[in-house]
């Protein structure tokens, strides 16, 4: 039996589908309090400001940053910047909500150094040869990007160690279940 821990942080290596598994759990789990980071990143067709993210140009970042409003922030695959925003998180785990994190590794390791309570699972491919399958995609990248790619994933994937439990994204509802399970809830009955 798992405890009930306020606040759980996934994290993963790129392209192990950590954003797939938390917008099942957004649609899916409404009793968890999914986080909505803010980023710098332009928003995709379809995404809506304050629900997939709080849309921010770098200068309203930069000060939010100067301000130490954020939890956690980093720069992402070398482009754009995304963070927790403090206030919103510390109300909803004040308010004993299920909270969940979905941040790539730099954010988890901040969020373990100012919260270390937290339980942090990472979420892990079924096999290195599937992760290389995602991460290169459909060919159209060049060898040495591809071969970047598959170095970010290694040390990505070593790092799974630092984490309270692993969940392996073999099929993504599955996968969710065992994350509300870990937060302590009960997964929906298929
Ligand atoms: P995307 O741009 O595809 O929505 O997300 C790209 C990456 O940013 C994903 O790996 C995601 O985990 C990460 N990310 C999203 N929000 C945050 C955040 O608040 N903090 C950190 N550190 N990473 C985030």
């Amino acid at each position: 039996m798992s405890k009930k821990p306020g606040l759980t942080v996934l994290a993963g290596p790129t392209a192990v589908g950590k954003g797939t598994v938390s917008t099942y759990i957004r649609d899916n789990y409404p009793e968890v309090w999914l986080s909505v980071s803010a980023t710098t990143r332009a928003p995709r067709p379809g995404e809506i400001d304050g629900v997939h993210y709080y849309f921010k140009s770098k200068e309203e970042f930069e000060s939010l940053v100067a301000a130490g409003e954020f939890l956690e922030w980093a720069v992402v695959h070398g482009q754009n910047t995304y963070g927790t925003l403090k206030s919103t998180v510390k109300q909803a785990i004040a308010e004993g909500r299920s909270v969940l994190l979905e941040i790539d590794l730099q954010g988890a390791r901040q969020v373990k150094q100012a919260l270390p309570d937290a339980q942090f699972v990472f979420l892990a491919p079924p096999s290195w040869e599937e992760l290389v399958r995602r991460l290169v995609g459909r060919g159209t990248e060049s060898a040495e990007e591809q071969q970047r790619r598959l170095e970010t994933g290694k040390v990505e994937l070593a790092a799974e160690p630092e984490f309270d439990h692993t969940v392996i994204n073999d099929d993504v509802r599955r996968a969710a279940d065992e994350l509300v399970s870990l937060m302590g809830l009960t997964p929906h009955p298929r």
